[in-house]
């Protein structure tokens, strides 16, 4: 009988692996794809942005009140810096970019074949086009099928990821599992991802850097900086990923949501409106995307700059510093970066990963009811509970 069997071949089930191995045990990972890490490649627009040099609790969400000690205890035993000194024994070079750190060959296929090298090197078994189709408690340990071949392990790890991105393997099927072993799974909903609003055409394909604000019934309850995009009837880019992170729960429980862009701090828009000799338009457009001002600012009888009293020049102020979007929907798991909901943290060990429900049990990675902001978050908590899981299992 195996000693541990790693359900998923991504970062987590990856990171499991090796430090399972490492630790004198006898590893078999059942992977879904005929390869490993397929979502890595995908990651950081093909250049897979696996750590941040900042890294706390703060940068992750869950549904739980319990979220920063569970975060605090994982981080714990393996944070960045202990990704990257493992990293570095591997021999993986690496750069880092205002705090963002990235392979420095700028490939994301380089940090997963660093992965699959370290696999082989160890002599990990792994079996590929596993689908995993039940999973048996029995007396010693647990009996895992794809309705075709059955494995026996006395401990098993599942690190099959949540639903995001599914086309790379990841489509949630574990959660099924786990209920039926007694786990309760918080409901998996999309994170990171696009939000749906109503905008005019004309601003499709746009990317304007702005402040962004999120409103929940009436709230402002987060703001980030960042290019919005404008991109098939949806906003878009890294600030709207971020603010995904509370605005898909919230229209899930049917709350009011909105989306409010300021694009003229830092900007100085105000200055060209109070110079002479400009035309309106012109003075806005050295300042704000000419389609944001042709969109949002309709010209009237006075076009100078030196026509405007103070009462107009503060409307027009206003009305670029407050451009509001009601959110009517949110991008699909196709679109989206992470998801957020899976296993209840209360029901998970954070300093061995093991479940509290059925031992012998342990999970990591994205299948866990924690999702972290972009910056690298996703990948080092893969990384970090897939180590844990690996040494305590
Ligand atoms: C477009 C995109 C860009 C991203 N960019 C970044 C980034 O730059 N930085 C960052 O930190 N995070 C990023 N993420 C998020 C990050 O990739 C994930 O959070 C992380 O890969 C999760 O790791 P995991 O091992 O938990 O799950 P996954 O990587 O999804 O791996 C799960 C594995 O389990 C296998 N599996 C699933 N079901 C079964 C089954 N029934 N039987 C057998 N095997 C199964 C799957 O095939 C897969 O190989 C990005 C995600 C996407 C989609």
């Amino acid at each position: 009988m195996t000693d541990i069997i790693i359900v998923g071949g991504g970062v987590a089930g990856l990171f499991a692996a090796i430090s399972a191995k490492k630790n004198g045990a006898n590893v078999i990972i059942l992977e879904k794809n005929d390869s490993l890490g397929k979502k890595i490649l995908i990651t950081g627009n093909g250049r897979c942005n696996f750590t941040n040099e900042e890294m706390d609790s703060s940068y992750f969400v869950s549904s739980s009140d319990d979220k920063d000690r569970f975060v605090d205890n994982v981080l714990n035993s393996f944070d960045n810096s202990s990704l990257i000194k493992m990293l570095d024994e591997l021999g993986m070079s690496y750069y880092v970019r205002e705090g963002y750190y990235y392979p420095k060959t700028d490939e994301a296929a380089t940090f997963r074949d660093t992965l699959i090298n370290e696999v082989e090197r160890l002599g990990i078994q792994v079996i590929y086009n596993f689908n995993l189709r039940s999973i048996e408690k029995v007396h010693d340990g647990f009996e895992l099928s794809n309705k075709i071949d059955i494995y026996h392990a006395k401990k098993i790890i599942l690190a099959t990821g949540g639903n995001a991105a599914p086309k790379t393997g990841s489509s949630g099927d574990a959660y099924y599992y786990l209920e039926n072993l007694g786990h309760s799974i918080i409901k998996p909903l999309p994170a990171l991802t696009t939000l749906k609003a109503d905008y005019p055409e004309t601003l499709l394909g746009v990317n304007a850097l702005a402040n962004i604000s999120l409103l929940i019934n009436g709230q402002n309850v987060a703001s980030e900086r960042g290019f919005i995009k404008y991109y098939k009837g949806m906003l878009s880019g890294i600030p709207i990923y971020q603010l995904s992170l509370k605005a898909v729960p919230a229209l899930n429980r049917g709350d009011s949501v909105k989306v409010s862009v300021d694009f003229i701090s830092d900007s100085n828009m105000v200055n060209a409106l109070n110079r002479t000799g400009l035309r309106v338009k012109k003075a806005l457009c050295q300042s704000i995307n000419p389609k944001i001002v042709n969109s949002y600012y309709k010209e009237g009888s006075k076009v100078l700059t030196e026509q405007l009293d103070n009462e107009e020049r503060d409307g027009i102020i206003q009305l670029f510093s407050n451009v509001n979007y009601e959110i009517m929907g949110f991008g699909s798991f196709d679109v989206a970066q992470s998801t957020s909901g899976g296993v209840d943290i209360s029901e998970i060990n954070p300093v061995t990963m093991e479940s509290k429900v059925c031992s012998g049990l342990f999970v990591a990675g994205e299948i866990i009811d924690i999702t972290g902001r972009c910056g690298g978050y996703n990948i080092q908590w893969a990384a970090s509970t897939g180590v844990i899981a690996g040494r305590k299992a």
